[in-house]
């Protein structure tokens, strides 16, 4: 039985890396950037103003104060887009707009609330006003030539906005994987069917599809393969050939008619993992055959969901060149007792919330690893050493966080 860590070893280490295409921006989200991205320009190109009001020399107004009111000569105006042209002279200022260009001799703003508009051309002003004020020196935010996005980020909606605004329109990314979802058990009918009395519906095609989709795949459903040899070995084969990635969820333990890896040995594939001392997932496989990669999860819907997030995640992101492709861990107070399994690492399903300062972790009431009721208010794995047969209500827990949402952020 290996270790999660020698397992993820072996799985990361046998992948193949995806080609990279350019895709327009909009449909950037959730791709994994494949190149670096330099800034252009400098941001902001000008020293801009941050408030409506008058642009100023600050130097003019070093004696302001309510009892002794200063007053200047308004000239002109420079707005968001439409500049003031001429130079600010001492004993003037201009009418500012946010957005807009600090003239030339002009080194400061000063907000419209605060001042007295006398007259189209006079503005009077009761206070100083710092070098500087309300002013975002060029280049503040980013410099031309500097490094804005690394090669392996995953897009986000506010790394669009650094994409675009240093004229990024279509960043190079990996190639979404394609992953063929196959389910296999012969009791297992669709959706639209009512189950038979021994029969059960197939549910992990689409927790696995979700879960594949959040991760920036491209999936093929491709439904339900009975428990026999013959057609479990025609279906890996056909999947293969339209995909990088074929996911098997179903057939992998010690029954009789646990048939992927008999199937897997029959069509000549190397199995690198087959036993992890994990709970729930001990029987996940890790296979391959030519340079398409095979996952076996077991069939339970809880294995499945953990051995995913586990094992299957982080690879297909490892193969898209992601730089960061194991989700976050926490650490957060138990609510109640925790079960462990040792000597496997259990990853109990638990909600994490924050009370307070506190964060605290409560295992969710669950029957067993086909619990999928249970599991769907889940946001996170308890982890409980491979040593450790509980840990006490009270006590300090690793917490693995679950993605959220991350399919909607995919489908933007
Ligand atoms: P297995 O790993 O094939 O022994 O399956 C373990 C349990 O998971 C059995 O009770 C199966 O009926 C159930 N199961 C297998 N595949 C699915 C699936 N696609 N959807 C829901 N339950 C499943
Ligand atoms: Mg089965």
């Amino acid at each position: 039985m290996l270790r999660i860590e020698d397992a993820l070893d072996l799985i990361l280490s046998n992948l193949p890396q995806l080609k990279s295409e350019p895709v327009p921006l909009r449909n950037a989200i959730g791709r994994i950037l494949r190149q670096d991205v330099v800034s252009d320009i400098d941001l902001p190109p000008f020293d801009r103003a941050r408030m409506d009001g008058y642009a100023v020399i600050s130097s003019d107004l070093l004696s302001a104060s309510p009892e002794s009111r200063i007053t200047l000569r308004a000239i002109g105006e420079a707005a968001a887009g439409n500049p003031f042209l001429k130079t600010v002279r001492t004993g003037e200022a201009v009418r500012i707009m946010t957005g807009a260009p600090l003239p030339d001799g002009a080194d400061a703003v000063e907000k419209i609330e605060v001042i007295e508009v006398l007259s189209s051309d006079a503005v009077q002003f009761q206070k100083p006003v710092k070098h500087l004020q309300f002013i975002t020196p060029r280049a503040s935010e980013a410099t031309s030539g500097e490094l804005m996005v690394e090669n392996g980020e995953r897009i986000t909606p506010a790394i669009t906005a650094v994409l675009a605004s240093f004229g990024c329109a279509n960043p190079l990314v990996s190639r979404r994987p394609r992953i063929a979802l196959l389910s296999t058990g012969s009791e297992l009918v669709e959706v639209t069917t009512t189950p038979g009395p021994s029969q059960i519906r197939n549910s992990n095609t689409y927790s696995l599809g979700g879960y594949s989709v959040a991760t920036g795949c491209e999936v093929v459903y491709s439904g339900v393969v009975s428990d026999d040899l013959q057609k479990t070995c025609d279906e890996i084969l056909k999947r293969m050939a339209e995909s990088d990635v074929v996911m098997l969820s179903g057939g992998v333990s010690m029954g009789d008619y646990d048939l992927v890896k008999p199937a897997l040995r029959e069509l000549g594939a190397e199995i690198f993992v087959e036993r992890v001392a994990m709970h729930p997932g001990k029987p996940t496989v890790f296979a391959k055959l030519g340079d398409k990669v095979i996952f076996g999860l077991p069939g339970n819907p809880v294995s499945v969901a953990v051995a995913f997030h586990i094992f299957v995640r982080p690879a297909l992101l490892k193969m898209q060149g992601a730089k960061e492709i194991h989700l976050a861990v926490i650490r957060a107070e138990t609510s109640r007792e925790v079960k462990g399994a040792p000597p496997r690492r259990s990853h109990q399903p638990g909600s994490v919330r924050f009370e307070d300062t506190r964060v605290i972790v409560e295992p969710l009431k669950w029957g067993g690893s086909s619990d999928l009721v249970a599991f769907m208010r889940a946001n996170c794995l308890i982890v409980v050493g491979e040593d450790r047969d509980r840990i006490p209500s009270g006590q300090i827990a690793d917490v693995i966080l679950l993605p959220a949402n991350e399919g909607a952020l995919i489908h933007a």
